[in-house]
């Protein structure tokens, strides 16, 4: 496949803004990449896609979210509105991940891989729960990825409770999951560990999952999101969250520790140290009044910060939004967060984290020799918009309905809006039959 008529944003190392260009496509590779008009004459036979002008740019990647949590929009809660974040984990998502059944799980990923789709997304590392439908759960996440064509890497999130079985089913879910993927290796799927957070798992299942996990797999795990995951450490083990975890060989250059908003300075340092992933979604710290990690001092101290959307929308560029004014309103100080510290979080950080999982070749960028995940942008600025300013516009201008294609490992998911790789209006119908009855089960749970 030749894209012809591209203006082509390639971020990477130096950000380039490449008018008139083509690029070359073969399998999920891009094989070339120069002026559109001397790729054509080059392969003449080859099929053709007119960007028409249109920005090309690489796919965005999520480096946090969490497909289960689909069938929450529109959902009832019963009783009182939870006060803090430990009332929202009880009264919403434990009770609600109980509910779910294995085909819950499959269109739950379906619907958002179909938001991924339509915005963009194409790379997405998920963190996954149904403690009533554990084994099997994550081929069912996986085959609705594979049939989507999107990158997901999987996890189970391990905890104890719901007693010491599941929480061995989730270690073996995990277990399962990765074996699986080192028999029949597929470069759109990837694999970590996962645990739920430190507060919800003893010292005995935290070290089950050291001794569990197979060689060259990295931990995903949430880490003090609330105050109380603090608070739980001090008194099951006399230290902090992050100590806790680098204890037990949860840390390391493969792991990703999720939010860290309440985190001190000495966790910061072992985050660094350790060459650990922490992953930043301010949309979910805002919807659950927790607080912001400071994640230009973790970046300042060395770590590597990456933007995920812990289940929000999967429309990337309203988490860029959210991440630079959140900070300028959390710190009353407009100099807070720059539009580069946000593309070092979600272009270059979450770059990088992707080659974790998908190792095979380069993502995030577009030079000859990357995976061909692409996506089309129908912007039209009125003001200049160069390599350096692009940030800006990205965050002030550009508008999730200007995507209009989707391409993944060289696959068109997405053309001129029209999703072709699922029925979109089927997927959406059965998802309001299977939600109806989740909810009943949902509901029951308080009864
Ligand atoms: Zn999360």
């Amino acid at each position: 496949m030749l894209i012809k008529n591209a203006n082509i944003i390639t971020w990477g190392e130096e950000n380039r803004i490449l008018e008139g260009y083509g690029l070359l496509i073969r399998g999920d590779r891009i094989t070339a990449m120069g002026p559109s008009g001397l790729l054509e004459k080059e392969y003449p036979q080859e099929e053709q896609v007119d960007a028409g002008g249109q920005y090309v740019m690489p796919g965005n990647i999520c480096a946090h979210t969490h497909f289960y949590g689909a069938y929450a929009r529109g959902m009832a809660i019963p009783g009182s509105a939870a006060k803090d974040f430990p009332e929202i984990l009880e009264k919403l998502w434990w009770p609600l991940d109980k509910s779910l059944t294995q085909e819950d799980v499959y269109n739950s990923t379906q619907v958002c891989l179909i938001d991924a789709i339509r915005h963009g997304t194409t790379t997405l590392i998920d963190h996954h729960a149904s403690p009533y439908a554990i084994e099997g759960s994550l081929d069912e996440v996986a085959r609705a990825a594979t049939e989507m064509g999107v990158r997901v890497s999987c996890c189970y999130e391990v905890t104890d409770r719901d007693g010491q079985e599941r929480a061995s089913a989730g270690i073996a879910e995990n277990v399962r999951f990765i074996e699986r993927l080192k028999t029949a290796p597929n470069n759109l799927l990837g694999a970590s560990f996962g645990i739920h957070a430190s507060l919800t798992v003893s010292d005995v299942t935290l070290e089950a999952c050291r001794k569990a996990v197979p060689d060259g797999i990295g931990f995903h795990i949430h880490v003090a999101e609330h105050e109380v995951d603090e608070y739980d450490s001090m008194t099951k083990s006399g230290t902090h969250v992050v100590d806790r975890l680098e204890k037990f060989g949860i840390l390391g250059p493969k792991s990703i520790a999720v939010h860290c908003v309440h985190i001190d300075a000495r966790e910061v340092e072992i985050l660094a140290r350790t060459d650990t992933w922490v992953s930043h979604q301010p949309r979910s710290n805002m919807n659950n009044g927790v607080g912001l990690g400071n994640v230009e001092a973790f970046m300042r101290a060395g770590v590597k910060v990456c933007l995920g959307n812990d289940g929000f929308s999967n429309q990337m560029w309203d988490e860029w939004k959210t991440a630079y004014l959140a900070h300028k309103l959390w710190n009353r100080d407009p100099r807070r967060m720059g539009g580069y510290d946000v593309v070092k979080m979600a272009i270059e950080n979450n770059a990088k984290l992707a080659q974790v999982f998908f190792p095979a070749a380069p993502l995030g960028v577009i030079e000859p020799g990357a995976f061909a995940d692409l996506m089309f942008v129908d912007y039209h600025p009125y003001t200049e918009l160069t390599a350096g300013n692009l940030p800006w516009h990205m965050i002030f201008g550009f508008s999730n309905g200007d995507i209009t294609t989707t391409i993944a490992a060289g696959k068109i998911l997405m053309k001129d809006r029209k999703v072709l790789v699922a029925d979109e209006s089927e997927i959406a119908a059965r998802g309001r039959e299977l939600s109806i009855k989740t909810w009943e089960r949902y509901q029951k749970r308080f009864q």
